[in-house]
C-alpha cells in the first residue's frame, strides 16, 4: 500500500520540536487506500487541513439555517394564540424567546469563528438543541392535555432529524443527534399518551427511517467533501501532495517557524528542502514503455514515504521532480537525509511488470527554508543545486550555496 509506512525510518525528530507546539500536519493518511466510510464514521482520520475546509462549509450550514430558524419560529406565535388559552400562552412565548435569543448567539459564535473548528461545530450542534430544548421546555411545562391540543410541535424532531442531511457530519455525530431527537419523541409520546400505541410505533418507524436517510446523506456528502479535497491538494498518480498543496504548506510552515521562534533560547525551528529528480527518466519510458515509468514513479513515492517521518511533507512537484519539506532539521541534517534517500534509491530493487529489474537513481538540490522568504526563492535556490548536482554527474546530493551551514 502506497502511503504504508512499513519500516519506519530512524527517528530525526530533534529534542528542540518534542518541546515546541506542534508543527502544521501535512494528512498523509486522510484516504490511504481504506474505504470512505473510515473517513465519513468519524473525524478522527481527516486531516487538520481538511478539518479547516470541512468546518468553514459546516459554518455556512450553520448561518444560513440558523437564519431560516430565527425567522421561522416567531411567526408560529399566531398559531399558538389560536389554539392555546391566554394563561398557557405565556410558556410558549417564553420559551420562544429564549429559543430566538439562543439562536442568535449561535449565529454570532458561527459568525466570528471563522478559523475555529472546535466553535463552529459546537454552534452546529447548539442550532439542533435549542430546538429541541424549546420542544422539550413546552412539554414540561404545559399540562398533558393542553399537550394535544398543541399545533406544529409534533414535526419539531422530524425537522431536526430531516436538518441533519444538510450539514456534512459524520456518521458518529448525526447518530447521537437523532437518538437524542429519538429520546425526545418517546417523551413527547409519553406525554400525550399516545406512547405504544399505533401512531405512536409509526411516528417512531417514520423518525427512525428518516434518521437512516440522514445518514447515508452525510456520508454521500462527506465522502463527496473529501474527494473533492483530495482532488485539490494530491497528485492523481503517486497521491502525494501536488505543487499548489506543496506552496500552501510551505508558507504554514514559515509561519509556524515564526510563531516557535523565542519560545526557546535556541531560535526558531530550521526546515530544509530537498528537490528530488530522477536521473535519465526518459530512458526508462523510451525502454520500459510508459505505463513501466508510471509504476516506477509510484515505487518511488512509496520510497519517499518510508524515508521521511509524519511530519515531512512530500509533493511531486513535476513530471519525475518531487519536494520535500524537512520540519525541524537544519541544512546538515537535511544532507544526512537526502545521502540516505539518494543511497536508498540506488540500492532499491525498482521492478517493472514483468518484475524486471530496473536501475535508478535520484540527484537531489538541498536548501534551509528561510521563515522569511518568499516559498519560490527557496524552491529555486534548491533548484539550482539540483541542477549542480545534475551537471556534476547525476546520482548525488548538493547543497545550495547561499545558506550552508557549519
Ligand atoms: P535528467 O537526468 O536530466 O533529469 O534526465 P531525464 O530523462 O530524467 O529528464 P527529462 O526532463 O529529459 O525527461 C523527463 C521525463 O519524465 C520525460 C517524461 O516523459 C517523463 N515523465 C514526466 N512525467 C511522467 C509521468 O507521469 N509518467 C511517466 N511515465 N513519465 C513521465
Ligand atoms: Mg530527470
Ligand atoms: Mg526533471
Amino acid at each position: 500500500m502506497l502511503f504504508s509506512k512499513s519500516s519506519e525510518p530512524r527517528e530525526y525528530e530533534s529534542r528542540r520540536l518534542d518541546a515546541l507546539a506542534e508543527p502544521p500536519e501535512v494528512g498523509h493518511e486522510l484516504f490511504v487506500g481504506l474505504s470512505a466510510l473510515r473517513d465519513t464514521v468519524s473525524s478522527r482520520h481527516h486531516s487538520r487541513d481538511f478539518a479547516f475546509a470541512h468546518a468553514r462549509y459546516l459554518r455556512s450550514r450553520v448561518l444560513a439555517l440558523g437564519l431560516l430558524f430565527a425567522l421561522l419560529s416567531p411567526l408560529w406565535i399566531v398559531v399558538d394564540a389560536l389554539v392555546l388559552p391566554s394563561e398557557l400562552l405565556w410558556y410558549s412565548l417564553a420559551g420562544r424567546v429564549g429559543l430566538l435569543l439562543g439562536l442568535v448567539v449561535v449565529l454570532l459564535l458561527a459568525y466570528f469563528s471563522c478559523e475555529r473548528i472546535r466553535r463552529i461545530r459546537f454552534s452546529a450542534g447548539m442550532l439542533l438543541a435549542l430546538p429541541a430544548g424549546f420542544y422539550l421546555f413546552v412539554l414540561v411545562m404545559l399540562p398533558a392535555e393542553q399537550v394535544q391540543n398543541l399545533v406544529g410541535y409534533g414535526f419539531i424532531p422530524f425537522l431536526l432529524v430531516a436538518a441533519l442531511s444538510v450539514f456534512p457530519f459524520t456518521l458518529l455525530e448525526s447518530l447521537g443527534a437523532g437518538l437524542a431527537m429519538l429520546g425526545l419523541l418517546v417523551y413527547s409520546q409519553v406525554v400525550d399518551g399516545s406512547w405504544l400505541t399505533g401512531r405512536g410505533v409509526e411516528s417512531f418507524w417514520l423518525l427512525s427511517s428518516l434518521l437512516i436517510v440522514s445518514m447515508a446523506a452525510n456520508h454521500f456528502q462527506l465522502s463527496l467533501l473529501l474527494r473533492l479535497y483530495r482532488q485539490a491538494t494530491h497528485d492523481a498518480l503517486t497521491g502525494l501532495f501536488n505543487r499548489g498543496a506543496l506552496e500552501l504548506h510551505l508558507e504554514k510552515v514559515q509561519a509556524w517557524q515564526r510563531d516557535t521562534e523565542g519560545q526557546d533560547s535556541l531560535g526558531s525551528v530550521p526546515c530544509s528542502l530537498l528537490m528530488v529528480d530522477l536521473d535519465h527518466f526518459k530512458r526508462i519510458n523510451d525502454s520500459y514503455g510508459h505505463s513501466v515509468g508510471d509504476s516506477v514513479l509510484c515505487q518511488f513515492a512509496e520510497l519517499l514515504v518510508r524515508q521521511t517521518r509524519r511530519h515531512d511533507c512530500i509533493a511531486r512537484y513535476g513530471g519525475e521532480e518531487f519536494v520535500i519539506i524537512l520540519v525541524g532539521s537544519g541544512q546538515a541534517r537535511a544532507m544526512e537525509v537526502a545521502e540516505r534517500i539518494r543511497y536508498a534509491v540506488e540500492k532499491t530493487e525498482f521492478t517493472g511488470h514483468d518484475d524486471q529489474l530496473i536501475p535508478l537513481t535520484a540527484s537531489i538540490g538541498v536548501t534551509r527554508l528561510q521563515q522569511d522568504e518568499l516559498p519560490q526563492e527557496a524552491l529555486k535556490r534548491a533548484d539550482e543545486a539540483l541542477y549542480r548536482a545534475k551537471r556534476e554527474g547525476r546520482n548525488q546530493v548538493v547543497a545550495a550555496q547561499d545558506h550552508m551551514e557549519a
